[in-house]
């Protein structure tokens, strides 16, 4: 059964208040998962009253965006830190194969 949008934000003040069964909860949480516009719709209204029936919503786009950035610059940072780590690592071998053909050069 297709829902109209319409239906689906009418049926929003309701669905919050528990004031539907749980068959209409279902077909709302339905719509909302493939309908971007009355998930969005929504979730606007979530933080106004607790819904008597617990939906998992995704974050909102600008969280989950916020959310992607900071893994990213995490991610770039663990890889910065490698990056330094490995450096000093290479470094301290060469100067260490430096010292090794030195000292073994002295001894003979
Ligand atoms: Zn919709």
């Amino acid at each position: 059964m297709n829902i109209s949008c319409e239906l689906i934000k009418d049926l929003a003040q309701p669905y919050f208040g528990g004031r539907v069964s749980e068959k209409t909860a279902k077909l709302i949480e339905g719509h909302l998962e493939e309908c971007d516009e009355c998930r969005y719709f929504y979730s606007g209204r979530r933080s106004v009253k607790t819904p008597h029936f617990k939906v998992e919503f995704s974050e909102p786009e600008e969280e989950q965006i916020a959310l992607n950035l900071s893994r990213l610059s995490k991610r770039l940072q663990i890889r910065r830190t490698i990056g330094t780590v490995l450096a000093v690592i290479t470094a301290v071998l060469g100067l260490s194969a430096l010292l090794y053909d030195l000292i073994s050069e002295h001894k003979k």
